[in-house]
């Protein structure tokens, strides 16, 4: 069978494919060096794999206490290798991303210290553990303050408001890599690298937490390797490779680390507990796999860029722009647009692809929000998925995609969509 037919069988239509492969003969230089960074991450990770001798019996199983648990201890020191940390937890126990930030916050914050946003606004959840939105048991209950410096308008670090914001009682400073769900850029490692350097310029002993969401693997070095006491995420994004089915990390200083366990199991206890759960297989192959399914989704975010920019759409980031993370805005400009890109989305995927994604009032939102997301691990953003809250300017977020094909699938499928409810004309002469 022809690779046209086969694309069709799955439902793109060979106008929307010649299209794609159109577009794609351009990014070839672009996806090389995709290539060559996860070529560089890959040898990152089989170092520190190699250093720390795996061997079989780092997969066995725990329960209980999980007093001794070697995998768990050894995929600990992996981690730490991997970006290049005295120290790291990486638990099953640590629920999500969130939780992970909240007990890196909360370990490392004391009543009346102050906490610092160099970067604007932090990501939707932490607004309620911080206590920007009220909630039990958020920092502010505990008598945290909270500071914050906006960007410029430019998107670029404002240097004088931070300034003024660090003061006597700043103790951490914590800064988001990626956008998240917000329009300003994403930062590289080198700019956030620049702003730790100014931030312990004016005060040498003030800690730097980086939310590293989406970004593990982007870039060949990671914020720890420049001046970072803690990186922190999610294993059910790029860390975890798609096999990880839960789990969050901290690595940073044995200082920071150690506070960390203290919190997230109990005081006196530490590290020292925390049974595995017979997970160890999944998140030691997840991390081995992790640079290269990173690539796929990189790959799917720029296809995805270059595919909507020629028709017309605004990209963030745009067609050509460097990436410092997985994620892709689409500006669709309606309602419409927004749910015929998502059932393409919905369409191309392993596990609940006859499913029709239709918006929905969530909670915390204040418009009706679409997602699409046909995952093995269920709300797993390293999988390919996509939404959005159902408002101007009708953005789609898109992130994932565990092989570059299944992301490509996916873009021609959301394409295809488009076309089929008239809201997109592909050009001439493609
Ligand atoms: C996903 C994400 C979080 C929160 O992670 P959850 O696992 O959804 O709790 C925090 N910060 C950023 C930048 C994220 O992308």
């Amino acid at each position: 069978m022809e690779i046209e037919t086969m694309y069709e069988q799955l439902g793109v239509s060979r106008a929307v494919y010649e299209y794609g492969e159109a577009v794609l003969r351009d990014l070839r230089p672009r996806f090389d060096a995709i290539d060559q960074t996860a070529e560089y991450n890959q040898g990152k990770v089989l170092h520190a794999m190699q250093k720390n001798r795996v061997n079989a019996t780092h997969f066995a199983a725990t329960t209980g206490y999980g007093y001794n648990d070697d995998g768990r201890d050894n995929l600990e020191r992996v981690y730490a290798d991997v970006f290049h940390t005295e120290a790291a937890l990486v638990r099953p126990q640590i629920t999500c991303g969130t939780h992970a930030l909240t007990v890196a916050l909360s370990a490392n914050l004391l009543p009346g210290d102050e906490l610092l946003s160099p970067v604007g606004a932090p990501y939707d959840t932490l607004e309620e553990v911080i206590g920007i939105r009220p909630s039990p048991c958020s920092l502010a209950e505990y008598g945290v303050t909270y500071a914050q410096a906006d960007l410029k308008p430019d998107g670029t670090f404002d240097y004088d408001a931070i300034r003024s914001k660090i003061n006597d009682r700043t103790k951490l400073i914590t800064i988001q890599r990626s956008k998240g769900y917000a329009t300003r850029p994403s930062f590289s490692v080198a700019q956030i690298g620049e702003l730790i350097a100014f931030c312990k310029g004016i005060k040498p002993d003030v800690k730097v937490m980086v939310d590293n969401c989406y970004g593990e693997f982007v870039e060949t070095v990671e914020p720890s390797d420049l001046g970072a006491d803690m990186v922190v995420g999610s294993l059910i994004k790029n860390p975890g490779g798609g096999l990880a089915p839960i789990g969050g990390y901290i690595c940073g200083t044995k200082e920071c680390v150690d506070r960390c366990a203290y919190r997230l199991s109990a005081p006196g206890l530490g590290q020292e507990v925390g049974a595995n759960l017979g997970l160890m297989p999944a998140l030691y192959q997840g991390l081995f796999l992790s640079p290269t399914v990173v690539s796929g989704a990189l790959k799917g975010a720029v296809f995805a860029a270059n595919i909507y920019e020629k028709l017309g759409f605004a990209c963030v980031p745009n067609a050509t722009e460097s990436r410092h993370d997985i994620i892709q805005a689409v500006t669709l400009g309606s309602a419409e647009a927004m749910v015929a890109f998502c059932k393409g989305i919905q369409a191309a995927a392993p596990v609940d692809s006859y499913v029709t994604p239709e918006p929905w009032a969530m909670p915390g939102y204040d418009s009706d929000v679409i997602m699409a997301a046909g995952a093995f691990v269920q709300g797993s953003s390293i999988e390919l998925s996509a939404d959005g809250p159902i408002r101007p300017p009708y953005a789609v977020y898109f992130q994932g995609g565990l092989t570059w094909y299944h992301a490509k699938l996916g873009i021609l499928m959301s394409l295809q969509k488009l076309v089929e409810a008239g809201l997109v004309t592909l050009p001439e002469g493609k």
